[in-house]
């Protein structure tokens, strides 16, 4: 991303080890993002990417002029998946997935057909 701040340095290059000082809001904050199970290293990453990706559509859509540290106002924050709520469902043959309830026992089939068909195979093959 050329830039056309004059006062801009050079980012330091992978690998090479980069030492901040911790003040009380740093420290808040980083406790902040380390209560998902990142290290602080990690933190701080995730949160220069994301400043970093406002800062280049900001200059990028021409909205800031280059160089110039965009002011964010906000941002967005996308459902949580619901991938780990869902599991493919126990009839055989069939492929649709169960969406689990947040509480109570796991279902294991997608619908009352499956589980019916599931324990009519179930009793014919225990004869
Ligand atoms: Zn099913």
């Amino acid at each position: 991303m050329p830039s056309t701040n004059p006062k801009s340095t050079p980012a330091p290059r992978p690998g090479t080890p980069l030492t901040v000082l911790v003040d009380a809001e740093f420290a808040r904050d980083l406790t902040v993002l380390m209560r998902t199970g990142m290290g602080a290293a990690q933190a701080v990453g995730e949160a220069v990417n994301i400043v970093a990706g406002a800062y280049a559509n900001a200059w990028q859509t021409g909205r800031i002029p280059a160089g110039v540290a965009p002011k964010i106002v906000g941002f967005d924050i996308a459902p949580p998946s619901t991938a780990r709520n869902e599991s493919p469902c126990a009839a055989q043959g069939c492929k649709r997935s169960v969406t689990q309830p947040v509480r109570g026992r796991p279902r294991r089939y997608c619908s009352p057909a499956c589980r019916v068909r599931a324990h009519r195979s179930r009793k014919v093959t225990e004869r």
